[in-house]
């Protein structure tokens, strides 16, 4: 997870224009400012450097929050306010620890399936006396179970869930298989509305696909990641890369948002700081790219080698920041001055490197040299490839 100084840096960032705050839905609710975002970045940058102690009212502040990215999204600065709002989170679960029911659900819970769906059809037989009105004790547990004695309208649990539906190989229903991929149910669709995992599984083979259900996945870990409990997050990411890694796939398919987010991105989140064969492991099908200035400004191409790139099979594209930024090559430019050259590369390195993507892509051989060289320098294990190279290898699978 981030490290203190990563968390003074990334706060560092900010520029205290207060754009974010008009975004941020829990602002617009509250009109408090330090529930705000950019609170919660001052906020943050307090406690990561000691000058605010870790307290149950942090502990509220940072509780209050979506992660919904809008302010993300709208921050001029490149903060990422997701980042921060994990890091405190974790944080504070090391300090304080997590409520008792969460400990249960995280550590024994989650990681067992059958144990979970157990658990569920129980919880959901007490629904039926909990308190329509009210708040209750059951409000502590996860996912949607929270909301147990809110007097939300939660829908029955699936009599049989979809991992007991269908073979771990499911065959294509037309033709011979065109290819390969992984099916990642998630909590919901596997317990609760199975019908969207059939129909995600008839449409897959309607098209040719083979679909591999390993049922040795587990819960994606979103909401264990998102309290804090960096230590069971990573179990239950390990455990999913076991289920996946027998089977050699063009890709792995996922129906629910969320579990899709954690797939992608808080994986790599979680992994920072971990074993180098987890961090490729978890990084393995993401590619980020780099602007060529002649391909960009110099033949106005932007969109077209991203469309690309966005419809490889197994490759997940990650925008970089300021991706259209020069990596400070410039031809000879380079060679005369190396040093001015290494300044303006090191940026882009860095940039590289924010996305966690294990490959930069670009169009120009003169910037995988300058990427190359840059790259290399550090120690990076980001490997540099031509766009012509990703399309060939995905052609090739
Ligand atoms: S992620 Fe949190 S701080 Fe940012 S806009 Fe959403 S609720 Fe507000
Ligand atoms: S939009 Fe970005 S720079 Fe502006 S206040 Fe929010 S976090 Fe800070």
């Amino acid at each position: 997870m981030y490290s203190t100084k990563f968390l003074i840096q990334e706060a560092e960032k900010c520029s205290k224009c207060g754009v974010c705050v008009a975004v941020c839905p829990v602002f617009r609710e509250m009109q408090t400012e330090t529930y705000s975002s950019r609170g919660k970045v001052e906020v943050a940058k307090a406690l990561a450097s000691g000058e605010l102690p870790y307290s149950h009212y942090s502990e509220d502040i940072f509780g209050k929050c979506l992660l919904c990215l809008t302010c993300k999204g709208a921050c001029p600065a490149g903060v990422d306010q997701s980042k921060l709002v994990l890091g405190i989170r974790a944080e504070l679960a090391r300090r304080n620890g997590l409520p008792l029911s969460k400990k249960v659900a995280f550590k024994y819970l989650l990681k067992n399936r059958s144990l979970f769906e157990k658990a569920l059809k129980a919880f959901s037989y007490l629904q039926k006396f909990s308190s329509s009105k009210g708040d209750s004790q059951l409000r502590h547990l996860p996912f949607f179970l929270s909301a147990f004695g809110k007097g939300r309208l939660i829908p029955d649990l699936s009599a049989t869930p979809l991992r007991r539906q269908y073979p771990e190989i499911i065959p294509p229903s037309r033709g011979p298989a065109k290819l390969r991929v992984g099916l990642f149910s998630g909590c919901f669709i596997d317990f609760v509305d199975p019908a969207i995992g059939r129909s995600l599984i008839r449409v897959l083979g309607r098209h040719g696909a083979e679909v591999v259900f390993p049922k040795k996945q587990t819960c994606c870990g979103i909401p264990v990641f998102m309290s804090g409990d960096v230590e069971n997050g990573l179990e239950l990411l390990k455990i999913n890369l076991e289920a996946f890694a027998p089977y050699d796939l063009d890709a792995v398919v996922v129906a629910c948002a969320t579990c899709g987010t954690a797939l992608k991105e808080s994986y790599k989140t979680l992994a920072v700081g971990e074993s180098q064969d987890l961090q490729e492991r978890v990084k393995a099908f993401s590619a980020t790219y780099h602007d060529p200035c002649h391909l960009n400004r110099g033949q106005g191409i932007q969109s077209q080698p991203r469309n690309v790139l966005k419809n490889l099979s197994g490759v997940d594209f990650v925008e970089m920041r300021d991706p259209a930024r020069c990596c400070g090559g410039g031809g000879s430019f380079s060679f005369y001055n190396y040093d001015l050259s290494k300044q303006i590369g090191r940026r882009k390195v860095e940039d590289i490197e924010g996305t966690g993507a294990s490959t930069v892509a670009t169009g120009c051989p003169g910037c995988m040299l300058q990427l190359k060289d840059q790259l290399g320098q550090k120690g990076s294990p980001v490997e540099v490839k031509h766009l012509i190279q990703l399309v060939d290898e995905a052609e090739a699978r």
